[in-house]
């Protein structure tokens, strides 16, 4: 059979032909009547699935299959509109078809075609409009699945009223119409006090947006994201109205703004590492214009220094020489008396002597400055190099009437590693000084070794030799540059007892080439004590003999009484006093 496209189909059961007839002669302006006068044809015709009619007609009286039988199956296998025509006024009948059939209307006979048209058209019409509202659902639901964010619509006492799968997901349930007239509480979604407290603020406000974060539940796979995860959500509401304008409830669309928070914080963290790399490279710049600063600083004093040093070397080296031009002068003239000649001649070796140690003193100042300082390394004996130094100035010490004395610890070895002559150097300066700046009471020369400090693996001994003089002491403030070149605590210092202020800056920087430290622990007119402290390095033979070292206090063999860890060296002796002698390199005009 053919079907006419441009026109709406009708169906129409009758077992008499001639209604059908009739009732296609009615309509076939309209519609494209199919007809058929078998009921169960009708079926198989609309199990066919080609036809789709808009309105089922069917009689009711039919041998076989009464109409309301029809009409059920009709309804099953159509959702085309159905009719019932009916001879009688059959109640029970109508009802039948009412319920079995859920029929649209009913034409009793005999029926006009007007009445038929109207009727007809209407049923059509009905069954178009359902069959839009049809499609506009399931766009509206194909929409809404197919969009990743979740959706859902709830009445104004927050029970859903539809959601999308995705929201479904987000709240860990797989059917979205198994959330339908609950609310969050009763399904017992994470979060849902929150989520409905959340609700009623917008269902006053009539929009917000929120930024939420929210855990994936572990059921959701698709949609709102992978399970697992902590996910950021921008979630929007909104109230929708009836006709009146009165608040029906509220849809919220849910945007997984994950991707972009993440950007945002990843961006924010560049920043602050950016800020943090410019603030660093500002502190550099700042750091790298204050050291320039500082090296200029130190330069400026270095050349400072470096001019004062070269006035007070022509200073220092004018004053001897005028006394050996002023003695030579002096004898040269002539008329010189016998004991007056020696004097001179006495008093002009003085001179040269002072000029030469001068002189040593400030090569030996520049070799160090310029780096060609090399040191020795032999095995020496300590003890006999302060003997040796002792002997040198016991003279000048006893000849100012000062008690002398020397001690060195028996724990010390019999030889120890070094440089003999800039040990002695060291020795005989702090004792010079000592005797220099005492002029009564005692200068005495103590040696002792140190254990490593402790909790410091592998540090040798230490060697540590202490001068403690009686003397004029050293104020506080002058401490500090002591240890500088031409250092003198003050200027009549020069005057009054000689010297070049070199001694104790050479001094320094021989111990710290010898790896050690010097200082001094002194107050006005309370005497001073200069020390100085070396690593102790024994020459291998010597190391195979000598007892542990655990304190200060047991330096001494095992078994020796303590009394017996010191052994004397040299005691003062007042019969040796000679005025006259004095170490040559220290001695000023
Ligand atoms: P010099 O003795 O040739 O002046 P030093 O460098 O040896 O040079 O000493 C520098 C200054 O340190 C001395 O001029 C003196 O002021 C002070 N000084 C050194 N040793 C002592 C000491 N034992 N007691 C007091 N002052 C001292």
């Amino acid at each position: 059979m053919m079907i006419a496209q441009e026109l709406p189909t009708v169906m129409v059961v009758d077992d008499e032909p001639e209604v059908l007839m009739a009732v296609a002669d009615a309509l076939e302006d309209e519609f494209n009547v199919l007809t058929s006068t078998s009921p169960l044809k009708a079926r198989a015709m609309l199990e066919g699935d080609d036809i789709a009619p808009l309105v089922i007609i069917s009689d009711q009286r039919m041998p076989g299959v009464a109409g309301h039988e029809f009409l059920r199956w009709a309804r099953e296998l159509s959702d085309a509109t159905r009719v019932l025509i009916t001879g009688y006024t059959d109640i029970d009948a109508l009802g039948a078809a009412v319920n079995a059939g859920q029929i649209f209307g009913y034409l009793p006979k005999p029926w006009t075609t007007d009445r038929l048209r109207r009727l007809i058209r209407e049923a059509a019409e009905h069954c178009a409009v359902r069959r839009a509202l049809a499609e506009e659902r399931r766009l509206l639901s194909h929409l809404m699945n197919s969009v990743p964010d979740p959706i859902s619509f709830k009445d104004r006492n927050l029970r859903y009223l539809r959601s999308n799968v995705a929201h479904a997901k987000a709240l860990g349930m797989d059917n979205p119409d198994d959330l339908i007239g609950r609310t969050d509480q009763e399904i017992g979604a994470e979060g849902a006090a929150r989520r409905e407290a959340a609700d009623q603020a917008a269902l006053v406000a009539g929009i917000t947006t929120t930024d939420i974060q929210q855990d994936v539940p572990a059921l959701a796979g698709t949609g709102a994201g992978a399970p697992g995860r902590r996910r950021w959500y921008s979630v929007v509401r909104s109230t929708f109205k009836d006709g009146e304008g009165a608040t029906e409830g509220l849809v919220t669309i849910a945007r997984d703004i994950t991707a972009a928070k993440e950007a945002e914080q990843a961006l924010s963290e560049a920043h602050a590492t950016l800020e943090r790399r410019v603030a660093e490279r500002t502190e550099d710049l700042a750091a790298t214009a204050r050291d320039l600063l500082a090296a200029r600083k130190a330069a400026d004093m270095a050349n400072e220094a470096k001019s004062r040093y070269l006035a007070t070397v022509a200073h220092e080296l004018r004053t001897p020489l005028t006394g050996v031009i002023g003695f030579s002068e002096l004898l040269l003239r002539g008329g010189v008396s016998p004991g007056e000649w020696h004097r001179l001649l006495t008093l002009q070796a003085e001179a040269g002597r002072t000029l030469l140690g001068l002189l040593d003193d400030i090569l030996d100042l520049s070799k160090i400055e310029a780096g060609r300082l090399t040191l020795e390394n032999l095995p020496l004996d300590f003890r006999t190099l302060v003997d040796d130094c002792i002997a040198l100035v016991r003279p000048s010490a006893t000849g100012k009437g000062l008690a002398f004395s020397a001690a060195v610890t028996s724990a010390l070895p019999a030889k120890i590693m070094g440089d003999p002559t800039r040990l002695r150097q060291v020795v005989l300066n702090l004792l010079t000084n000592a005797v220099k700046f005492t002029p009564a009471g005692s200068v005495s020369l103590t040696a002792e070794v140190l254990p490593p400090p402790p909790g410091q693996g592998g540090e040798p001994s230490r060697l540590r030799v202490s001068v403690t003089d009686t003397g004029i002491g050293i104020p506080p403030e002058r401490l500090s540059g002591l240890f500088e070149e031409f250092s003198q605590v003050d200027e009549t210092t020069a005057r009054r007892f000689g010297g070049t202020g070199l001694g104790l800056a050479i001094c320094r920087r021989l111990v710290e080439h010898m790896d050690g430290r010097i200082g001094v622990d002194s107050a006005s007119s309370q005497g001073s004590r200069f020390w100085f402290e070396l690593p102790l390095a024994v020459p291998a033979e010597e190391a195979a003999a000598l007892p542990p070292l655990t304190d200060t206090a047991a330096q001494a063999p095992p078994g020796r009484a303590r009394g017996g860890r010191r052994i004397l060296l040299v005691e003062d002796d007042r019969s040796t006093q000679n005025p006259r002698v004095h170490h040559p390199a220290r001695r000023g005009t």
